[in-house]
């Protein structure tokens, strides 16, 4: 048996996102809106080397992100029914 947790296509790659609260002015990665002081977003990491480089996303484009999420795992899933032949 393999050891340790298993790994998801989420948490095994990049890392899971997480959500914070603006501590200063900064803008959408995606749409570029400006995210201001104490507003909610979400961070998603992006690995480039020995750290993690936190993407910021307001939560507009974080739901768009989350649903295209969804529908890539319904179409891995479906993908992987084909492999195992059902
Ligand atoms: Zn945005």
């Amino acid at each position: 048996m393999p050891k340790g947790k298993v790994i998801s296509l989420i948490s095994g790659s990049s890392g899971k996102p997480r959500y914070v609260v603006a501590q200063r002015g900064c803008s959408c990665t995606r749409c570029n809106n400006p995210i201001t002081s104490g507003d909610r977003c979400a961070e998603i990491p992006k690995l480039g080397g020995a750290y993690a480089n936190w993407k910021r996303y307001c939560l507009n484009c974080f739901t768009l992100i989350v649903e295209q999420t969804d529908s890539d795992l319904i179409k891995i899933r479906e993908e992987l029914n084909i492999v195992q032949g059902n």
